[in-house]
């Protein structure tokens, strides 16, 4: 598959049904079981990255570019904690969910929303995030992406994806990993080594890890920051 391949895939998916499912699971309303397993595991991802940030006490000075920012789950409280936000996702749709969610004066000026994929991003900002994204493309499409993501990042980048483990690879084959009827787009693991290889080619070193696992949803994340030279 070409790159635009699966991007247009995703694209298109995270417009139509991925929207309807995604957008559940992301609330509050009813799921089902395995949507519910997922909606605790991501949330945890969430609280993770809010509490490496808020622990370092000094959100209202950062300026942060959420990647693929979904409807808003992290860029909401962070710009809420106030950081100075850009948000932005290859899908109108989830950016318009984004956009109900944060309807609220106290936002204004805090947070910005806009339908863009990662690829096209430009400027610099202090914390570059994406979180549960590469998850949608393959090694190579995925080193690319990462690498762009550094180049737009003054001093820190958080990224979050399913690692490509002998225990995940074979739950990926058996089809008990993102079950479900919807699960339309291709789900690709990672191998840390791998992320953590771009990283570094980029000038970042690891500074925190972590790990959220529930049944269904299983996500790495990882938090670099640039080498001094
Ligand atoms: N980061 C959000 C979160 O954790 O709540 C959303 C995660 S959701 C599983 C993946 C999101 O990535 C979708 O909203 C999708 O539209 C977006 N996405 C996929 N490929 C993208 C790309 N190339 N550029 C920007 N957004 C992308």
């Amino acid at each position: 598959m070409t790159t635009v391949d699966d991007k247009s895939v995703v694209k298109e998916y995270f417009n139509a049904t991925g929207f309807d499912r995604w957008r559940r699971i992301y609330g509050d309303g009813e799921v089902n079981k395995v949507q519910l397993d997922i909606r605790i595991g991501h949330q945890q991802t969430i609280d993770t990255v809010l509490d490496w940030l808020k622990a370092d006490d000094n959100l209202n000075h950062l300026t942060i570019c959420d990647a693929g920012c979904g409807v808003g789950s992290l860029s909401i409280p962070l710009a809420e904690a106030g950081a100075k936000v850009e948000a932005s996702d290859i899908s109108e749709k989830m950016v318009g969910e984004a956009k109900e969610r944060a309807e609220s004066e106290t936002l204004k000026g805090s947070l910005n929303l806009s339908v863009q994929d990662l690829e096209s991003l430009r400027g610099q900002y202090h914390t570059v995030i994406c979180l549960d994204v590469l998850i949608h493309y393959p090694q190579n499409q995925a080193d690319a992406m990462i690498s762009h993501l550094c180049s737009l990042s003054e001093s820190r980048v958080i990224l979050s994806f399913a690692p490509k483990t002998c225990f995940y690879s074979l739950l990926k084959k058996i089809g008990s990993l993102f079950p479900g009827p919807s699960k339309t787009t291709r789900a690709y693991l990672h191998k840390e080594a791998d992320v953590i290889a771009i990283l570094e080619k980029n000038g970042f070193q690891i500074q925190r890890q972590a790990m959220t696992k529930t049944r269904f949803y299983f996500s790495r994340i990882l938090e670099a920051t640039r080498s001094a030279s």
